[in-house]
């Protein structure tokens, strides 16, 4: 298998393209797999996914935390919970993650509790038509309750 016709590359990405490490070798492997396109960048701290297009953008995976951000993405258009609201989104895009990753490690874990904690705290922020989640919401298997609970009021103290 060549990793090298599977992508095509924006910006100033190296040509012909090999992946940096196993991380990167696997996350170019599931989008060859599932048909997926990959658009590089430079500076991408945080990726994006365009379910319509089938693509994703993300930055060079570098280790774990950005494997985890690399799948998250491709959750967002192989994972569970895509059509519902924008919390169950993120959900089910890192339950994906965290069912396709070659590991799962603490790093990744730390990534996941980020993302979807800054998501909830969007989420608790808001008024009006965004589903808060209850006590058995499906957040609650992939974050520590009380942990999240914990960073959430320290937060929102001046
Ligand atoms: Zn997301």
């Amino acid at each position: 298998m060549d990793m090298r016709t599977h992508t095509r590359y924006t910006g100033r990405m190296p040509i012909p393209f090999v992946a940096a490490n196993a991380w990167e070798r696997d996350v170019c492997r599931l989008c060859r797999q599932h048909g997926i396109e990959i658009r590089w960048r430079e500076h991408a701290a945080a990726g994006r996914a365009y379910p319509t297009e089938r693509r994703i953008t993300i930055g060079r995976v570098k280790g774990p935390a950005s494997y985890a951000i690399a799948l998250h993405e491709i959750g967002h258009l192989l994972g569970p919970r895509q059509t519902s609201h924008r919390l169950e989104k993120e959900v089910g895009a890192w339950e994906w993650a965290k069912a396709h990753a070659l590991v799962w490690t603490d790093r990744m874990d730390a990534r996941l509790h980020k993302s979807l904690l800054s998501y909830l705290r969007w989420a608790l922020r808001r008024r009006g038509n965004v589903i808060k989640p209850t006590d058995d919401h499906v957040i609650w298997t992939l974050l520590d309750r009380q942990t999240a609970q914990e960073q959430l009021t320290r937060s929102s103290e001046p």
